[in-house]
């Protein structure tokens, strides 16, 4: 096979068969195609995109150029969850411990932040000791014996993916969907589950701003999980301003805390209700959402799935009074709050310009070995549709540098957007994607 002939089928908008595909990642994997040749390639494949078939191909030979793991002796049906990113999404926070509660297995690779939007991994490390990078054999036998576990994704998972990424970045191939959705899927596939539900965010603080590429993506990555035999719900929700209120690693710790001691915010608790309803159903527990919702419910209000995070750090060394005291998480030095200028309704509240503020802070990378301040980040007071009176405060930062926090707190200002009529309310979740097609959500 030769890799020009490739490019020149590709360029012309013809099929490539699954063996081409196949050659491609091998051969880039291993060092015997370079950079500028797989540009081209990604490059065609922008322009013209690629088949159901074609993108399916595509992620199962980058998922298998590494190793994928075998949950085989986990019992039940393993469910994983994905957001494609946001500013203040604690989600995982909460189903992790809520969804093993109920019953369904939730072994959960997760990655560390990068930009404006946080992750996971640097989230629970704001717990003193809690341990990531367990081994494999590790994180199976704590899913065993609690349900769930969480791991950084340190271990080699897709090498493919992350190599090409990494030149998608620099060649202005990062925005096509096939390679979106097949870059997100050869990861999931790879870490093993048997079933998905991931949430594509649309909005200022999310990786995509326009519903309508929510939704190819969406049913791309739906359709890859029907071809590679894995149950896929995707739910569409918005991140046009933070979700919660807090913005920042033990912020936000704390905040997912809260939720589970029944006192979170509404919006970061229904789309947890959401969202675990559909691993409930993935993980074949309950027969709808309404269901999985009720299950859900009864196991906050009952504090298991506060007890489950309990468990949860215990099985990876972090220290659980902070659960039980999340004062004693990781605090910032200095505290400055953010007054309105004027009285009026709040209409926006930037989810972007918060995330960055936030990563100024120090809360989060630029690039992926910054070290990150885990103590820092932002309290929002005031979300759309709230009113204030001038003067009022409408967020809190944490900080421990003053000049960061000179420049984070004009951001934050800029943040809000104040005008004279109250905004129409908006939904938070918008859509749900699967095998049999796409719903609106009332
Ligand atoms: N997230 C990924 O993992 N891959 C992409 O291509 C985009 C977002």
């Amino acid at each position: 096979m030769n890799i020009i002939e490739i490019i020149e089928k590709k360029k012309n908008n013809q099929e490539l068969t699954t063996q081409e595909i196949q050659f491609v990642i091998n051969d880039y994997l291993h060092e015997n195609i370079p950079d500028y040749q797989i540009s081209a390639f990604l490059m065609a494949i922008w322009f013209n995109g690629m088949t159901e078939r074609e993108i399916s191909d595509l992620t199962i030979a980058m998922a298998k150029s590494g190793e994928i793991l075998d949950l085989s002796s986990i019992s039940g049906i393993k469910v994983d969850k994905h957001s494609t990113g946001g500013v203040g999404d604690k989600t995982t926070l909460v189903l992790l411990p809520m969804v093993a509660a109920a019953g369904v297995p939730v072994p959960k690779i997760s990655g560390r932040g990068l930009g404006h939007t946080g992750g996971t991994i640097d989230k629970l490390e704001s717990i003193s000791g809690f341990q990531t990078d367990l081994s494999i054999k590790k994180f199976i036998k704590i899913v065993k014996t609690i349900n769930t576990s969480i791991i950084s994704t340190n271990i080699y998972l897709a090498p493919a993916d992350k190599k090409m990424y990494a030149l998608r970045n620099v060649t202005g191939t990062i925005d096509s969907i096939p390679l979106i959705a097949s870059s997100i899927m050869s990861k999931k596939i790879a870490g093993g589950a048997n079933a998905f539900v991931l949430n594509v965010t649309v909005g200022s603080g999310a990786f995509l701003s326009h519903f309508s590429d929510a939704v190819s993506l969406g049913k791309t990555m739906v359709n890859i999980g029907e071809y590679n035999n894995k149950d896929t719900y995707v739910i569409i929700s918005s991140m046009d301003q933070p979700l919660g209120y807090a913005v920042g690693n033990s912020l936000e710790m704390k905040e997912a805390i809260a939720l589970l001691n029944n006192q979170g915010p509404e919006d970061l608790r229904t789309l947890c209700l959401f969202i675990g309803s559909y691993m409930l159903i993935a993980g074949g527990l309950v027969q709808d959402q309404q269901e999985g919702i009720h299950l859900l419910e009864e196991v906050l209000d009952s504090g298991m799935a506060l007890k489950k995070l309990k468990e949860l750090v215990k099985s990876q060394k972090g220290k659980i009074s902070q659960i039980d005291h999340p004062d004693l998480l990781p605090k910032s030095k200095y505290q400055g709050d953010i007054v309105s200028v004027k009285k009026g309704y709040i209409d926006k509240v930037d989810a972007r310009i918060i995330g960055e503020a936030s990563m100024l802070l120090g809360a989060g990378r630029v690039k992926k070995d910054d070290k990150i301040d885990l103590s820092v980040g932002i309290i929002l007071k005031k979300k759309k549709g709230h009113w204030v009176e001038s003067k009022d405060v409408m967020a809190t930062l944490y900080y421990n540098d003053e000049n960061k926090f000179d420049i984070a707190k004009v951001m934050v200002k800029n943040a809000f957007h104040i005008v004279d009529q109250k905004p129409e309310d908006k939904p938070l979740i918008l859509s749900v994607i699967d095998q049999y097609g796409i719903k609106k959500v009332d």
